[in-house]
């Protein structure tokens, strides 16, 4: 199992934005390079290992991306939405529900730098909308 702050890139490219199968000896292909084979001869990698270290540029960069989605209103409006879908439940215990949404909100934000780290590798490679 892949972890959330893993990603798989291709072993020919380097890029993430590969289509695979979680089955073992599943196919496996990439959309940049158009490279083929299997889901084993991906690279796995750590998202850190993408774009710097924990301590240096990375943790700096998912920091301000986490900044974004800090302000109240985005909040607000964040839980309104889990709890309507069902994503959380509010206890009435303003700390909790607190620390419930702050986990979604870093959640978010760790998975759109991801989308943006890789959508700026499609547009590096004239992909369009990952197709
Ligand atoms: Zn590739």
């Amino acid at each position: 199992m892949i972890g959330q702050e893993k990603v798989r890139q291709c072993p020919m490219c380097g890029a993430t934005s590969v289509d695979y199968s979680v089955l073992a000896g599943g196919g496996a292909t990439c959309r940049a390079c158009k490279w083929k084979g299997t889901t084993e001869q991906l690279i796995i990698a750590d998202i850190e290992h993408i774009y710097g270290t924990r301590d240096g540029i990375g943790m700096a960069l998912s920091n301000d991306m986490r900044r974004l989605f800090s302000n109240a209103a985005f909040g607000q409006d964040l839980v309104r939405f889990l709890v309507k879908w069902g994503f959380m439940q509010l206890t009435g215990d303003n700390k909790k529900d607190t620390q419930v949404a702050a986990r979604y909100i870093s959640s978010i934000a760790r998975s759109c730098l991801t989308s943006v780290i890789e959508e700026r590798e499609n547009i590096e490679k004239g992909v369009v909308n990952g197709a």
